[in-house]
């Protein structure tokens, strides 16, 4: 029997979940009605490739452990906010990323809702991580921007009062695919993983990276690089250039500097399409010793095509008129950015 005095005592507060479904981890986090975080992060591992069935199981699982971590009853969860790395439309995701086949043509806004009783917000996860960003600048009212360099270059953009824009297809802000004019040594654009050429993505990316320090370790300036020794794949040579770029080696800096000015510069024609006051640079970089360096790479890119007016007003050149910062949730931002969500939407 439920002791009637507490449940109505637990039935005051509403609690709201955030769920991240990534690759390798579903992260999840809880708020309560006024937007505070409500026991620890939570995570469960994600099971997209076996389908959304197995998957919404992990969320049931998610859901499980965030009341308990919370010491609340599941029920007085009253809204999800539930992002994926795949594009999708009123809930119906129609591109198939890096999830299994069954995912594409489903309705998996209103399958989870109807499966768990509770009503579903649902972006892609560069949305997400944008909405986190924003909600953890409570005193931020603006516009912002996200761009997050990783595996790809993803982004987001949260309008002022903190609704993320969706676009029609749920396809805004594929910052990664703008063109930009940076050539390869033989004058030719190279093509990026979306198989256009000379995409921003092309250039800041893990992938990229992976291109960039294969065509200069072939070249005879390098030849007695330590990345040379071995046979050490590529793919795991790059995730040692940022350790090299710490330790100030110049051939790791010579490409997080080529990295770093042309992202600024991508972000220069971003900023003059939409002026969001505040572009937040958000992936692994965040974390890097040389982050500070790599943001002054970032401004440089930035000033050499960014308008005189989107850096200082004409009025007061005191006044910064494009902010940058670091990420501030690290890979945390999108979970915490559909809870929030969640909260703003169904409290
Ligand atoms: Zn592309």
């Amino acid at each position: 029997m439920e002791n009637n005095v507490s449940a109505d005592m637990t039935n005051e507060i509403s609690y709201y979940a955030g769920l991240d479904i990534g690759g390798t981890t579903v992260k999840a986090v809880l708020v309560n009605d006024l937007a505070e975080q409500a026991g620890p992060l939570t995570e469960v591992r994600s099971l997209v490739k076996n389908g959304y069935e197995a998957t919404f199981g992990q969320l049931d699982q998610a859901l499980d452990q965030l009341a308990a971590g919370a010491g609340i009853e599941r029920s007085a969860i009253k809204g999800i906010g539930l992002d994926v790395p795949a594009p999708s439309s009123d809930g119906v995701i129609w591109g198939r990323a890096n999830l299994g086949e069954d995912w594409v043509g489903t309705d998996i806004r209103s399958k989870l809702s109807a499966r768990t009783g509770i009503p579903v917000f649902m972006t892609n996860d560069g949305n997400a991580a944008a909405l986190g960003e924003y909600a953890l600048r409570p005193k931020h009212l603006g516009s912002l921007m996200l761009i997050a360099p990783g595996t790809g270059l993803g982004g987001g953009l949260v309008l002022p009062g903190g609704r993320s824009y969706e676009g029609a297809n749920g396809l805004s802000l594929e910052v990664g695919h703008i063109s930009v004019p940076f050539r390869e040594d033989d004058g030719e654009l190279p093509t990026c993983s979306c198989g256009l050429k000379g995409c921003a993505e092309a250039w800041v990316s893990l992938v990229a990276l992976r291109r960039r320090l294969r065509l200069e370790l072939a070249k005879p300036e390098w030849s007695a690089h330590p990345l040379n020794e071995g046979n050490t794949p590529v793919e795991e040579k790059a995730f040692k250039l940022r350790e090299f770029a710490e330790q100030g080696d110049a051939l790791a800096v010579q490409i997080f500097k080529q990295q770093g000015f042309i992202l600024g510069y991508a972000i220069a024609d971003l900023v003059r399409v939409f002026d969001p006051g505040l572009v937040v640079i958000g992936g692994g970089l965040a974390e890097t010793s040389f982050r500070d360096q790599y943001m002054a790479w970032i401004q440089e890119g930035f000033a050499d095509r960014a308008w005189p007016v989107y850096r200082h007003s004409p009025l007061d050149a005191m006044i910064v008129t494009t902010e940058f910062e670091w990420a501030l949730g690290g890979d945390a931002a999108a979970a915490i950015g559909m809870a929030y969500t969640a909260n703003e939407l169904f409290n």
